[in-house]
């Protein structure tokens, strides 16, 4: 009830009071005021508490509106600050408002409210961020820093239909592009390596087909040759489909608890007869207790290649195989008493294609690919590998894989 309804009601009371009790009207004056006046108060009084119980409610509204956005805004931040690219917002007045600590790659510091005109910026980074600002669309760029290549992209920010900023995003692409080169390589190389067989049978065939060839020993030489290039073809065709599945990020393996052992020994016994073919013989030392947990049919590849190399590459002595325990790990080590290896012959051997000499390993059937492959398997089960080798010497090839 407001005060003029409680004035009204006194009034109405006073004059209740004067019929019915004749009272005299002075009195009936200082009553009604005293009472009007005590009304008054409590009127006063409670729309006191309410206001202060109002803006008690609001300043808890403001004080955890404001903690909501300095919460969103170190979430933000958190969100910013983890994205591994460089990252500037810019606002509708082309002023920095947000960046990233890595974005300092593209052109030294950054600093908020400053405008992307300030000088010191890299010319090409300052260039993309005003066309992207000024033209106000989505814009893709390819800027090279220091060496290494980025994508840059801009993305306008759009606020009810107003243009209010623009979000620019610099993406390292130098992985992209080495491992798309190394592709392109590794196709130019593959049709090279197919080229060479491929001709070398086309000379025969087209020799063999000619109305007046009549020589049956040259004939019987030209397909005995033609075979050899064909199963050359094949290896090579395998190896290269091999190395191909093998280098997707995830590369299929069937692991399983194996006897590393049992394995090995198969590989060994399905050798022997080519090593004693060069007078060589293969030791073994095995020193496992436990199984292994590793692909089979992958790591008997690694073995068999290892073993055949140290056949291929030695003239006299011994090879030898071992299986032992280090730490947890287990580690396979093949060693021959070969030719060996230069320091940066050790280096280049595990390329595609690569060979010390050529004619000796395309002679013995190289395809080149045998430890680029067996690298992949290794590197598949999360284990390691390396070479240590002195030229007329020997080399020893070590596996570890952590079990
Ligand atoms: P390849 O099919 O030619 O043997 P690899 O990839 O298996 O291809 O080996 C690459 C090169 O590394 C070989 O051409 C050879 O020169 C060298 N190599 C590999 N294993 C040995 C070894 N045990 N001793 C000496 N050289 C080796």
């Amino acid at each position: 009830m407001n005060k003029t309804a409680w004035l009204l009601a006194c009034l109405i009371c006073g004059f209740i009071l004067e019929s019915v009790f004749s009272l005299n009207v002075y009195l009936l004056m200082i009553i009604m005021t005293l009472l009007f006046a005590f009304i008054w108060q409590i009127q006063d009084q409670n729309n006191m508490l309410a206001t202060q119980k109002e803006q008690q409610e609001l300043q808890l509204k403001v004080q955890s509106t404001a903690k909501d956005a300095h919460l969103k805004y170190k979430q933000l931040m958190t969100m910013v600050s983890s994205i591994p690219s460089p990252l500037l917002l810019l606002n509708q007045f082309g002023k920095i408002v947000l960046h990233n600590d890595v974005v300092k790659i593209t052109s030294g510091n950054f600093a908020e409210e400053e405008t992307y005109l300030r000088n010191g910026y890299v010319r090409e980074v300052q260039e993309f961020i005003k066309d992207a600002f000024i033209l106000e669309k989505q814009l893709e760029r390819r800027i090279e820093l220091q060496g290494t290549e980025f994508q840059a992209i801009s993305v306008p920010v759009v606020s009810h239909g107003k243009f209010s900023g623009t979000l620019l995003l610099f993406q390292d692409i130098s992985k992209a592009l080495e491992g798309e080169k190394m592709q392109k390589q590794f196709l130019a190389d593959a049709s090279h390596e197919l080229k060479t067989p491929i001709a070398v049978i086309k000379g025969m065939v087209e020799i063999l087909n000619r109305d007046d060839f009549s020589d049956l020993e040259t004939q019987k030489d030209f397909l005995c040759q033609i075979e050899q290039e064909v199963n050359r073809l094949d290896l090579l065709v395998k190896d290269i489909l091999t190395l191909s599945r093998l280098s997707s990020s995830h590369p299929l393996l069937d692991r399983r608890k194996i006897n590393l052992q049992e394995l090995v020994e198969t590989a060994v016994q399905s050798l022997k007869k080519a090593a004693a073919e060069k007078g060589l013989s293969i030791h073994t030392s095995y020193a496992l207790k436990d199984s292994v947990f590793c692909d089979p049919m992958r790591m008997r590849q690694v073995v068999t290649n290892l073993l055949n190399n140290a056949i291929k590459y030695t003239d006299q002595g011994r090879i030898t195989i071992s299986l032992y325990e280090e730490d947890t790990n287990v580690v396979i080590e093949v060693s021959d008493t070969g030719c060996g290896l230069t320091e940066e012959q050790q280096e280049k051997i595990w390329d595609r294609f690569y060979r010390v000499k050529d004619d000796r390993s395309r002679k013995s059937g190289g395809s080149g690919l045998g430890l680029a492959i067996v690298k992949s398997i290794v590197h598949a089960h999360n284990g390691e590998i390396e070479v240590s080798s002195q030229e007329h010497h020997g080399t020893t090839f070590r596996i570890l894989l952590r079990n």
